[in-house]
């Protein structure tokens, strides 16, 4: 072989990774973070809202004072420290029945789903996902060459009936994968008598639920509704994350689980990563153990309150007759739908230009729709910023109108 071409290589690929492409999302940020462009796009927390000098000097002291086992291997399942603290901040959203020992710590939220799926999904397994859904997850279920049948949802979140006709359809589908709150893209919230309910449909069914409960602690109007877990212990796989309550940036997540299936979790994870990085486990214990943690939350959610208010305001003020918007409780996103001939995905070059980004509904779903939804972030972008962009974005949406 004289050299290797890119077509080479594409014989060359897993099955599995033939039907892999790039996610909107990923190929819109670089576009997206250029400084004149107003980004309604990505979902990145508000990161300077943190006390960045202290936690610098936590972590100082994570590496000097503690280095030897900080910069050290650790346990695959993760530090027993980590874990108690773990308990700790569920039991804070409800969940008081977790023991450390049925705690995994995965690298973010996104292992933790990308363990499921390596656990439960053969190539051609069926998974249920709300429609739209978050689009990390779709790659996760892509890359285990399972099929997502969407379920649709309202603004109470999931549709029990059209769970019931989903599972009907597919009866052999391995779980039911949903973000019951302040949900990622739809920013909708499962309503609490929806909760028992779709709890009772998946257990008559013998349907396993994967609850990924990312923004459940950035409530904006009182607490949240209990997570699934905290209503059933079998069956139920939480799913979370310090990257919204803390910081992405150290990707510390977990999976809590029913206790049977956690040391094939933990089996799965070391043939995966070895163990989590020891250094951010660290941090994060240190973190909720030295630290205001409970008051930093009350900080991202005054700020995103204040934020959302004032995206939900020019989108009133702004918007072409004929948009539609959810009205989110907590969490980070608002997803819009277009008048009747407005095309999301079509529109984005046209965006940008106009120096607004945001997410064309399209990434959300398996199938190829959503073209008239886009799902706009309101954690990151400033008050004035936010109305800037809804400013740009109606123009845009205007002139395509009179196309
Ligand atoms: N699940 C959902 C619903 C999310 O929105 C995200 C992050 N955007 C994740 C999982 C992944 O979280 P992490 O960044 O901790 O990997």
């Amino acid at each position: 072989m004289t050299g290797t071409t890119q077509d080479d290589y594409t014989d060359r690929y897993a099955r599995r990774v033939r039907g892999m492409t790039t996610s909107e999302i990923r190929a819109l940020f670089s576009v997206a973070s250029r400084p004149e462009v107003v980004s309604l796009a990505g979902g990145s927390p508000y990161i300077a809202a943190l006390p960045l000098d202290a936690v610098g000097e936590m972590l100082n002291r994570l590496a000097v004072d503690h280095g030897t086992t900080s910069l050290q291997y650790g346990i695959g399942q993760g530090t027993v420290e980590l874990r108690e603290r773990i308990c700790e901040v569920m039991a804070l959203s409800g969940i008081t029945n977790a023991s450390p020992d049925d705690v995994v710590v995965t690298v973010g939220g996104q292992q933790a789903l990308d363990l499921l799926a390596r656990l439960f999904l053969d190539p051609g397994d069926v998974v249920l996902a709300e429609g739209p859904t978050y689009v990390g997850a779709l790659g996760v279920f892509q890359a285990a060459q399972a099929q997502v049948r969407h379920v649709a949802m309202d603004d109470e979140g999931l549709i029990p009936e059209a769970l019931e006709e989903a599972i009907a359809a597919s009866p052999r589908a391995k779980f039911l994968y949903t973000i019951p709150t302040f949900q990622n893209p739809a920013g909708v919230t499962l309503s609490e008598e929806r909760r028992e309910r779709v709890l009772d449909i998946c257990e008559r069914a013998g349907l396993l639920v994967v609850e990924d409960d990312p923004y459940g602690m950035l409530s904006f109007e009182g607490d949240a509704p209990l997570p699934l877990r905290a209503r059933r212990r079998d069956g139920v796989f939480y799913c979370s994350t310090f990257s919204k309550t803390f910081a992405p940036g150290l990707r510390v997540g977990w999976i809590l689980a029913p206790h049977a299936v956690r040391e094939k979790l933990v089996l799965a994870s070391e043939a995966n990563i070895l163990c989590p990085s020891a250094f951010a486990q660290g941090a994060v214990t240190q973190y909720l153990t030295t630290m205001p943690w409970r008051e930093q939350i009350k900080v991202y959610r005054e700020i995103y309150r204040e934020r959302r208010d004032a995206l939900l305001s020019a989108l009133t003020d702004l918007m072409p007759a004929g948009t539609t918007w959810t009205r989110p409780t907590g969490g980070l996103f608002v997803w819009a739908t277009l008048p009747e001939g407005l095309d999301s995905k079509a529109m984005m070059p046209r965006a940008v230009a106009a120096r607004v980004a945001y997410v064309p509904g399209t990434g959300f779903y398996a199938d190829g729709t959503g073209r008239s939804n886009m799902r706009l972030n309101f954690s990151f972008a400033t008050p004035e910023r936010l109305r800037e962009g809804v400013r740009r974005l109606s123009g845009v949406m205007e002139q395509d109108l009179a196309m």
